[in-house]
């Protein structure tokens, strides 16, 4: 039986954090299991071998650095992290090898910075396990087929594990964090947040697409795909976490509410633009988003109407697009500072009186919604930034979410 565990940054980044990650490797090797350990760069900007770190470096030495290369320097962080859990696991007589992300045969195409899995040969890995060793493997990281190494964007580590779990058919990938689980929102800003005991992977990945960082979204899709069950973890306790499965699958396990709504999501720095018909052509509708797109802008909460058009994009796409419209001709209206902020749930498909709970909860509060849209499992909001972190408590409250057990 194989387990494949990912442990993040902040589990990695001090030696009481790797006290615990040797301890979860111990029970579960103990357990019998085959395990592949995939690692990200240990601690945050600021800390020596963090990938933010690295990113600063080179921006303080020239600043002119290839792709290419860059993706070499930005692959280093979790080589750093696979040779000292190595080290630590051989001094426990725990017999380990570690692996780059190439060596245990994930490939990728070309994409420098943000690489795409075609593929993975999981040969190398299986004769590993198979004379006893635990297979640590530096994550984010992949190599294309004539050799290059690449690196697999944020949230690259997940993906890693998700695929080499795929790969070798594991019964489960445990991604080890810093939360206890996958809570009803971030518990950075909202001091209620429940941890929720099963969710479907569309609902993780819904609120992944829609800004909860505790899993990428592209990890929960390949997992998705193979049926491999996740769970999300704290490596500072033996909770037993989340666990991610398909919709039918967790419908039947202990701890699976049904719900209207679970969980919330958010995005900041968001910015409002607001172009009106009588400031520009009669295409106006069509040539402001034929230029967004050819510009590669992605658009957001779009609202086309007889007057004009409102729609977002994000902060750091705001420059470009006020500069196109202006080219164009137009005055656009601007707001910036504005944060998304998704409710999430199967449940509320077809549900009626969902959207009036929402406008209630934010209105009561004197919160103004600048804009809304929605889909058959997530209603959007847009307020300003300064609002985002009291909407959220004020939404977790309307939907009973403290009240989960
Ligand atoms: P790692 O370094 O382990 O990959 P991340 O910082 O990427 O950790 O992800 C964990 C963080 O995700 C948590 O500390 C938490 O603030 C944040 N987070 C955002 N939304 C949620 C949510 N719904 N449930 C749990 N954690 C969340
Ligand atoms: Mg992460």
């Amino acid at each position: 039986m194989i387990t494949v565990q990912k442990f993040g940054g902040t589990s990695l980044s001090d030696a009481h954090g790797r006290q615990h990650v040797l301890r979860h490797i111990r029970r579960e090797r103990d357990a019998g299991r085959q395990l592949v350990v995939v690692v990200s760069a240990m601690g945050r900007r600021g800390e020596a071998y963090a990938t933010d770190t690295l990113l600063d470096w080179i921006q303080d030495n020239g600043d002119s650095l290839p792709a290419r290369e860059r993706d070499l320097l930005l692959s280093c962080g979790e080589l750093i992290s696979a040779a000292t859990l190595c080290s630590l696991l051989n001094e426990s007589d725990l017999p380990s090898v570690a692996l780059t992300g190439g060596q245990a045969g994930i490939l990728t195409d070309g994409k420098y910075g943000s690489a795409r899995i075609v593929r993975v040969d999981p040969e190398r890995i299986l004769s590993h396990l198979n004379e006893g060793r635990i297979v640590v493997v530096a994550g984010f990281q992949g190599m294309t087929e004539s050799g290059e190494v690449t690196t697999l964007g944020r949230g690259g580590s997940d993906t890693s594990a998700t695929a080499l779990g795929a790969a070798l058919h594991a019964d489960v990938v445990d991604i080890y964090t810093d939360v206890d689980g996958i809570l009803t929102a971030d518990p950075r800003l909202v001091r209620e947040a429940r941890q929720l005991a099963v969710v479907s992977y569309e609902e993780i990945c819904n609120m992944a697409h829609n800004g909860a960082k505790v899993i990428h979204p592209r990890a929960v899709e390949v997992a998705m795909k193979a049926g491999v069950p996740v769970r999300v973890r704290s490596t500072f306790s033996d909770g037993e976490g989340t666990l991610v499965t398909h919709a039918d699958i967790a419908r039947g396990e202990i701890g699976w509410t049904d719900r209207t709504v679970t969980g919330l999501a958010h995005v900041r720095g968001v910015t409002q633009i607001s172009v009106e018909t009588r400031d520009g052509p009669s295409d106006l509708q069509l040539s402001v988003f034929r230029a967004m797109a050819s510009n590669g802008i992605s658009v957001d909460f779009i609202n086309v109407m007889p007057a004009g058009v409102l729609y977002t994009v994000t902060e750091a796409d705001t420059p470009l697009a006020i500069r196109l419209l202006r080219e164009m001709g137009f005055h656009p209206r601007i707001t910036g500072g504005c944060a998304k902020v998704s409710v999430i749930g199967g449940g509320m498909n077809g549900e009626p009186g969902v959207m009036a709970r929402i406008v209630e909860a934010l209105t009561g509060r004197g919160i103004p919604i600048l804009q809304s849209a929605d889909s058959n499992t997530t209603i959007w909001v847009l307020v300003s930034e300064e609002d985002m972190a009291p909407a959220l408590t004020a939404l977790h409250a309307a939907f009973g979410l403290h009240l989960i057990p």
